[in-house]
């Protein structure tokens, strides 16, 4: 057995991090995109030695909890010869590489990313001094299709837009427009470039080793351009006009047309990301024998399998609900968003996910859903989970309830002074949420506009 050095900040597959259940590890599927055999292996190694389950994160890569025993070497030799890990250990805890689960399928999309996501992996594989940068460090490419990833948050995005007639990438920092505009062969020069100023700004940083800096104190420091005044060489446009964007944002779930005639993906809902292993092994079967053996993991935690043909719909669908999962879209767990509360977090007031499970488990034996709500629990005030609105917010509180302290909620809905929205409760107990929340939805049930998300309705009505 080979002892791993754990991790101080992100976890990898080859340096594990500790949480209050047991040692975690990510694995790091670039763009979200995984095949059968891969899975089979996952399952296999949550089995032989975690707790038999593995969760989506919102960077479209799994997470492997409660470990309690090192991995062998053998099985750290498979999961690289697969592809699963890092060819060099150093970059191993890099972020995951994002971009939209349906790069290359989507019928609107100007460009498929999928190219530059291996690009980019390998440039990170065969730049090991990028391991010094903040593990927070993050790119995504956005292909400015139907489903755009422009609502998760990324350090980098180059988003493809057409201007004047021809395509470009066009430059996010940490969600500002740029307005530079850059061809599709100097992208991954650009993102090169980029990581290579900001790695000289790290090294110049006085900030001790353990908080390296993240690169939007490096544009609080410097500003965007002179930032981009040292990214030397690449023949960048100026802002020209906005292009044609992406679409806007997230992924529906249930059956979707690809570009490619007669086949279809289908996205399938997870309750918060969570797979059991025999669900993992399950889905890789169904994309063997039903797809080409491909499964895309979401940044919004859910799944979706590919490349499935007209005349094999119906009988997928029926594989799925066997295997206890939703691909329906109606389900409330389909846009539940939770962080990772007290199992994983010394803030957090609550345990946001147990919560939030027994929560959508108990509506969705009252309610049934004609249109997602997105509902979001935050352990604490910093929103790691979901840094966007929702539709409803439950931000975790402790309440003072004579001598004894109990766990509970501040709810928000819609949009208002905080960036959760506008409160509605204070200082809920958990027996209380259901109540409320069933009220509130049939309530929006009722009177909703067609149409009308659960936002806009909190928003016109003021409720
Ligand atoms: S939102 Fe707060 S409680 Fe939740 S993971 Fe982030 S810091 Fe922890």
């Amino acid at each position: 057995m080979l002892s791993l050095p754990q991790s101080p900040t992100c976890p990898g597959l080859f340096s594990p991090s500790s949480a209050a259940d047991g040692m975690l590890i990510r694995i790091r599927t670039p763009g979200g995109i995984i095949n059968s055999r891969q899975c089979y292996a996952i399952a296999n190694l949550a089995d032989d030695f975690a707790a038999g389950y593995v969760h989506i994160t919102n960077r479209a890569n799994l997470q492997v909890r409660e470990i309690h025993k090192n991995l062998s070497i053998e099985v750290l030799n498979i999961l690289q010869e697969l592809g699963l890990g890092s060819r060099n250990l150093e970059v191993d805890p890099i972020r995951n590489i994002m971009s939209s689960p349906t790069a290359g399928i989507d019928s609107f999309e100007l460009i498929d990313t999928r190219p530059f996501v291996r690009a980019l992996d390998n440039y990170f594989q065969e730049h090991p001094e990028l391991a010094a940068l903040s593990p927070k460090f993050s790119v995504c490419f956005d292909g400015g299709g139907a489903v755009s990833v422009g609502d998760r948050l990324n350090d980098i995005r180059l988003l493809a837009v057409v201007d004047g007639g021809n395509t470009y990438l066009r430059l996010y920092l940490c969600a500002k427009d740029t307005g530079v505009l850059v061809k599709k062969e100097e992208a991954i020069a650009l993102v090169a470039a980029l990581a290579d100023v900001y790695l000289s700004y790290t090294k110049q940083s006085d900030r001790p080793n353990y908080r390296r800096p993240r690169l939007k104190h490096l544009l609080e420091d410097w500003g965007i351009e002179s930032y981009l005044k040292l990214v030397t060489g690449l023949t960048m446009q100026g802002a020209g006009s906005r292009g044609l964007g992406a679409g806007s944002g997230g992924l529906g779930m249930g059956i979707h047309p690809q570009r490619q005639p007669n086949l279809f993906y289908i996205g399938i809902t997870l309750p918060l990301g969570r797979l059991e292993s025999w669900q993992l092994r399950g889905l890789a079967d169904l994309a063997r024998n039903y797809g080409s053996e491909t499964l895309r993991l979401t940044p919004w935690q859910n799944l979706l399998i590919s490349d499935i043909p007209n005349r094999s719909i119906a009988d997928i669908q029926d594989e799925i609900s066997k295997l206890g999962l939703d691909c329906s879209g109606t389900s409330l767990y389909s846009a539940l968003v939770a962080c990772s509360g007290s199992i994983g977090c010394i803030s957090s007031n609550t345990d946001t996910q147990t919560d939030a499970l027994k929560l959508v488990a108990e509506l969705n034996q009252k309610l049934s859903l004609k249109q997602p709500i997105n509902i979001h629990f935050s352990g604490c005030e910093k929103s790691c989970a979901q840094h966007g609105g929702s539709d409803i917010a439950l931000v975790g509180t402790k309440i003072q309830q004579g001598d004894r302290t109990v766990e509970g909620y501040d709810i928000y809905v819609g949009v208002g002074d905080s960036s959760f929205g506008r409160e509605l409760y204070r200082g809920v107990t958990i027996v209380e949420v259901p109540r409320i929340l069933e009220r509130i939805i049939k309530l929006y049930q009722r009177q909703q506009l067609t149409g009308e998300s659960f936002g806009e309705f909190a928003n016109r009505c003021h409720i």
